[in-house]
């Protein structure tokens, strides 16, 4: 592509923010990217099914179980994990062209991933982010409406075993409100 990569010292980390399902991941990348467009976020492939205003290409490529089975045969994807009944994973060769042109990379996955992403990319920094407390995400995760209650019963379930991975991670950034934590994670990712 004519670009000279940037030295692997140089270069910036790739970043993880990870957290219990509901716990407003996205609505803080969104707040950022809107901000700050240069930061890259990966586009996830999915089995799930799009909720309404969702796009292909956009907030996930939803693909087959057919599809995603062939993207993790052909070792496609950086990681990937099963999460309440679809598979999504991160397509590594986008990733690692965006890392390579000195390109500040964001994932937003989940436990799961970020503890893949750990083994595979040790110079990777995973960012946790948590509740205020466990009856905000419940309210959260049941406030959604998009989802049925054994679907929201089973995110409950992911959210207690993702809770308690918190030592894993760099560093935990408490989702109290959005502007502060998407300024928190932008003076993590030396976008500022
Ligand atoms: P949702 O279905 O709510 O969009 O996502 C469910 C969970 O899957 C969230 O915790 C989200 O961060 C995670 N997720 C999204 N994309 C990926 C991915 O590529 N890999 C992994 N491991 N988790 C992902």
């Amino acid at each position: 592509r004519g670009t000279t990569p940037v030295p692997p010292d140089v270069r910036p980390r790739l970043t993880v923010l990870s957290g219990p399902s509901g716990v407003g991941k996205s609505t803080v990348v969104a707040h950022m990217r809107k901000e700050h467009p240069e930061v890259w976020l990966s586009v996830s492939a999915t089995t799930r099914k799009p909720r309404p205003g969702e796009q292909h290409g956009v907030h996930y490529f939803f693909v087959t179980d057919d599809e995603m089975d062939k993207l993790i045969a052909n070792g496609e994807l950086l990681e990937w994990a099963e999460f309440a009944g679809n598979r999504y994973g991160t397509p590594r060769a986008a990733v690692l062209e965006r890392l390579d042109a000195g390109e500040p990379v964001l994932l937003e996955i989940d436990l799961q991933g970020a503890r893949q992403v750990r083994a595979s990319m040790p110079e990777a920094q995973l960012v946790f982010l948590a509740p205020p407390t466990w009856e905000e995400l419940v309210r959260r995760l049941t406030g959604r409406g998009t989802e049925a209650p054994e679907v929201i019963e089973r995110r409950l379930g992911a959210a207690k075993v993702e809770l308690a991975a918190e030592p894993e991670f760099d560093n935990t950034l408490v989702n109290t409100s959005v502007e502060d934590v998407a300024r928190e994670l932008l003076a993590l990712m030396d976008v500022v």
